[in-house]
């Protein structure tokens, strides 16, 4: 499963330049690095690229994200560009892939190593993550014990089977019992959200009671310490738990 070569592995033939390899030596910019994480995100999570949608991710203007895809177009990171949907070539879910490890790994190096507070990792990682050479990332990874997670709970790429068994708070009946595993990337990008969730101890980690589901009122109760913590729906399909036995 690892992505370069080992040093014991015959050098030419197959191994020498392979796409994973010729991707890190031609690196995209920062900013289409940032396009291209989210893009990975939407299309692991949600089957499309939603062109759309970008401009509110991105938090830029709708014009700005259409010029921005033309040039990712023309350096080949995506096509599609102009219809309802792009897609990523395979060079570009490669960078994207290789983008969203380093950010994923940077936010344990701030949280773990550098003790910065969970609100803020995601945001100081984008300022790191783009200056990180792939034998920086090897050791990162070997230090930080080969995470598969991030610290939201969110999955490097290849191990989205980690977390395909935890369902959004959303999902669940009244009764149930539940451990809060993963708040999604779309969340984290909300320091208001985030803030929120540290306030009521609703992360990863923590064993939460649903006491009630309003579909009508569009919110979902958790009980965490005998607290009653009332989430609407928008924030609380943006919460993945693992269902516990009652
Ligand atoms: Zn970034
Ligand atoms: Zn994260």
């Amino acid at each position: 499963m690892s992505r370069h070569s080992s040093s014991s592995a015959p050098k030419g033939g197959a191994t020498r330049g392979s796409l994973a390899e010729r991707v890190e030596e031609h690196r995209p910019t920062h900013t289409v690095e940032d396009y291209l994480m989210t893009m990975h995100v939407m299309e692991r999570d949600y089957g499309e690229i939603v062109a759309a949608r970008l401009a509110e991710m991105m938090g830029v203007a709708p014009a700005t994200v259409a010029m921005t895809l033309k040039r990712m177009e023309r350096d080949n990171w995506i096509t599609g560009t102009g219809r309802k949907a792009v897609h990523l070539t395979e060079t570009g879910r490669q960078a994207a892939h290789s983008v969203t490890r380093r950010h994923m790994l940077t936010e344990w190096l701030l949280l773990r190593i550098l003790k910065v507070p969970l609100p803020q990792i995601h945001d100081e990682a984008h300022g790191i993550e783009h200056a990180i050479s792939p034998s920086l990332e090897e050791r990162m990874r070997a230090i930080l014990g080969d995470p598969q997670v991030c610290p939201h709970g969110n999955p490097l790429p290849g191990y989205e089977h980690v977390v395909s068994a935890w369902v959004p708070l959303t999902e669940f009946s009244p009764n149930e019992r539940a451990i809060i595993r993963r708040i999604h990337e779309f969340a984290e990008e909300n320091p208001d959200l985030l803030n929120f969730l540290i306030e009521n101890k609703l992360l990863p980690g923590v064993e939460v009671r649903i006491l009630d589901i309003l579909p009508f009122n569009q919110t979902v109760t958790v009980q965490v310490d005998n607290i009653p913590v009332t989430l609407g729906f928008a924030a609380a399909r943006y919460i993945f738990a693992e269902r516990r036995a009652p």
